[in-house]
């Protein structure tokens, strides 16, 4: 018997960045071109291994991007253990946003929330919009960031960065 150990991960960037494209590929390995936009927040959860072969569950709220829904972001991110703050490569407002959720975590979420910045869409290279350096500069001196690219598409990245999610979340 391993032990599984469970965590809450909440899911915040502009609408259609990939958020829940993100969550199933990660739990299904699915991409839909066609999915519904979320409605307020969806709840998933998933299971990975760890190198110590512990079991971490996260337990993901994937909310809704639209201005309409902010008010309701600090119910899913209270609590949460980690964030994954999410920006299209291909839109540099996006990232200006996920700049934004991250100043209102660090503000408002618990103190030793683990935080990742995910440029999602790595699959459209050819029209991207956000560079390596744009990053750097706009999280410059923030600590404890965690910086991801991945395809919702392909998939390239979605694991990588789950795992290494759950491996800071069980030694921390
Ligand atoms: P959300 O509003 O952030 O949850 O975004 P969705 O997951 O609903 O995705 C918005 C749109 O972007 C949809 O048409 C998806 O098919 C598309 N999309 C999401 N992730 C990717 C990706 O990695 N690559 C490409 N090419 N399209 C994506
Ligand atoms: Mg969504």
């Amino acid at each position: 018997m391993s032990n599984t150990s469970s965590f809450k991960l909440v899911l915040l960037g502009e609408s259609a960045v990939g958020k829940s494209s993100l969550v199933l590929q990660f739990v299904k390995q699915q991409f839909d071109e066609y999915r519904e936009s979320t409605i307020g927040a969806a709840f998933l959860t998933q299971t990975v291994k760890v190198e110590d072969g512990s079991n971490v569950k996260f337990e993901i709220w994937d909310t809704a991007g639209q201005e309409r829904y902010k008010s309701l972001a600090p119910m899913y991110y209270r609590g949460a253990q980690c964030a994954v703050v999410v920006y299209d490569i291909t839109n540099y407002g996006s990232l200006e946003k996920a700049k934004s959720w991250i100043t209102e975590l660090q503000r408002q979420a618990d103190p030793d929330i683990i935080i990742a910045v995910c440029g999602n869409k790595s699959d459209l290279a050819e029209r991207r919009a956000v560079t390596s350096d744009q990053v750097q500069k706009m999280f410059e001196g923030e600590e404890g960031l965690l910086f991801v690219e991945t395809s919702a598409k392909s998939g390239d990245g979605v694991q990588a960065l789950f795992t290494v999610l759950a491996e800071k979340l069980h030694n921390s």
